[in-house]
């Protein structure tokens, strides 16, 4: 039996993550995780303001609570908010029982911070089993993972991250980025200390995408004139 694509598609839905957009109008979808972050979060939005854009926060539940007027800020100017998780630890750790507990806390807990319904999940790491997967269905929640990245937590001059944001950047496409970096103290597996100009550094991508005609915005705007495509995405 020939398995067609409708049939693929179908069985990517079962089990599947949102992994791009797939529209037709000129937009590339912003993802920032970690946040918030006292200095980052401040340098991302005001990048983001000064070029008219929306974007998705994949925020951390111990950062919201040491930081909530932050994330006041972001619901403010217009941004998504979406849950990276109560803390940084990797979904693998839990079983499926386990991650839809800590998912829908986490949720609820931001939800009646920042009165918004939460839709997007973002695994930390990208690592998710299916069980986790079936975890933040059952939470209400979506997966969602990324194409292009920044590369903004490697320790590498600027120019390289601003090019390698460009590889696989297309109309629909997710960018990786960070607002914050977690660490030890989020369970995190590792700090990150190299510092960054992450005011530039998103400036300057988005000033290439623009250039290219471009807009970004949030994973909600986008979905407003596109679909979501979906697939299967998991690794330990
Ligand atoms: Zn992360």
């Amino acid at each position: 039996m020939r398995i067609g694509r409708p049939v693929v598609e179908r069985a990517a839905a079962l089990v599947g993550s949102v992994i791009a957009v797939r529209t037709r109008a000129p937009e590339i979808v912003l993802t920032f995780d970690d946040g918030p972050d006292p200095v980052g979060t401040e340098q991302v939005m005001t990048a983001l303001a000064d070029r008219n854009a929306t974007a998705t926060f994949f925020v951390l539940g111990t950062r919201s609570r040491r930081h909530p007027s932050l994330l006041a800020e972001i619901v403010a100017a217009g941004h998504e908010i979406g849950l990276h998780g109560p803390d940084h630890q990797p979904l693998p750790r839990f079983d499926a029982s386990a991650t839809e507990r800590r998912t829908a806390d986490a949720a609820k807990e931001l939800a009646d911070l920042t009165g918004r319904e939460l839709r997007w999940f973002r695994p930390p790491y990208g690592r998710q089993t299916l069980p986790n997967w079936r975890g933040i269905r059952a939470a209400g929640l979506m997966p969602v993972f990324w194409g292009p990245t920044t590369w903004d937590w490697r320790d590498l001059p600027q120019q390289e991250r601003v090019a390698k944001a460009q590889q696989g950047a297309r109309p629909g496409a997710i960018l990786l980025g960070h607002d914050g970096f977690a660490g030890t103290l989020d369970g995190a597996l590792e700090e990150v200390t190299h510092t960054l100009d992450r005011h530039d550094l998103i400036g300057q991508i988005l000033d290439r995408y623009t250039a290219k005609g471009w807009r970004t915005v949030s994973l909600g705007h986008a979905l407003e004139k596109g679909r979501p495509i979906i697939a299967a995405r998991f690794s330990r």
